[in-house]
């Protein structure tokens, strides 16, 4: 069994960069830049949990990165470098090199290098686990807690497709099953703007990555901040495909869908010049969706359908 799972080593052993010390010792070392700290985020992926067991491998490669790296632009934090955990029932040496595929083209996209891990046997399915680690500037990190009465609220790129891909995937609306083969790559294979979230460090106030619904994780800043929200939802960036359902899924899916994996941000309004460079800069779509306020809670303004007390919940992973 030991030598079986030391070919998953084979899959992963990438050179590490220069001034790194990478796989091969008994730990990693990182450069860290003077004025800086270390951010560190980590998630589980559970198969059946968080993705289905006949995903692409290559995808779930991709996006086990994405959502971590995802959170250290949320940060306003520059990728350093991952490690990564993997719980296999049994050694599938295609399935490893797809994953393994997927993971690696995300780590030289966002510049975020895999310098460890560690494998077991699982006696259940496909457990991954991945932490990855950033540095931010001493005073330019975007916390929750810091957005103020008088903010724009920014979202980057789209909203909406991954939860339409993800009810289509489940069977659900099989009158618009066309639909998915153009929002599915929204859900199995997000594209943070991470460096986008690296240079917003100092420009803009609080972040958060949309990972569980616009309003749910808008929610978390809003409580961390004690401030009130407006959204304009005519200003909302709805994903394109999303054009011929039917209003209800819509207006759920771009309020409460989750897995969007790109951010919400608030900023003074004088920055808003500076937020606008930065984004073409990065190549990176941004809309101004709403105002922080005095007070608590989201108000959702314009909607096309009455906002009920239900459609302020998002998802909850223990519901
Ligand atoms: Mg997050």
């Amino acid at each position: 069994m030991a030598g079986e799972f030391e070919l998953i080593g084979r899959h992963f052993n990438w050179p590490a960069p220069q001034g790194f010390l990478g796989v091969g010792d008994d730990c990693a070392l990182l450069p860290v830049s003077a004025g800086h700290r270390l951010a560190v985020t980590t998630d589980l992926l559970v198969e059946g949990q968080h993705f289905f067991p006949d995903v692409d491998p290559e995808a779930l490669g991709h996006k086990a990165l994405a959502v971590n790296v995802s959170d250290l632009g949320a940060m306003g934090a520059r990728p350093l470098g991952c490690v990564l955990g993997l719980s296999l029932p049994h050694v599938d040496d295609a399935w490893l090199a797809a994953f393994a595929r997927g993971f690696r083209s995300m780590a030289e996209l966002s510049g975020c290098p895999l310098v460890g891990g560690d494998t077991t046997r699982s006696s259940a399915g496909v457990v991954i686990s991945v932490t990855a680690m950033g540095e931010v500037p001493l005073e330019g990190a975007l916390l929750r807690s810091a957005a103020k009465p008088g903010d724009d609220i920014w979202v980057t790129g789209t909203l909406g497709g991954p939860h339409v891909a993800l009810e289509l995937l489940q069977g659900r609306h099989p009158e618009h099953t066309t639909v998915l083969e153009e929002v599915r790559v929204s859900l199995e294979r997000p594209l943070p703007p991470v460096s986008f979230g690296t240079a917003l460090a100092g420009h803009a106030h609080a972040a958060i990555d949309i990972s569980d619904g616009l309003l749910q994780d808008l929610n978390h800043i809003l409580k961390a901040s004690a401030c009130a929200a407006h959204i304009d939802y005519p200003a909302l960036p709805v994903h394109g495909a999303l054009q011929g359902l039917g209003p209800e899924l819509v207006q759920r899916a771009v309020l409460n869908g989750g897995d969007v994996y790109q951010l919400c941000f608030t900023a003074a309004p004088e920055a808003k010049g500076r937020i606008v460079e930065l984004a073409r800069q990065h190549g990176v779509e941004v809309s101004v969706v709403g105002r922080i306020a005095e007070g608590s809670g989201i108000q959702v303004m314009d909607s096309p359908l009455p906002m009920g007390q239900d459609d302020y919940a998002g998802y909850d992973h223990f519901r």
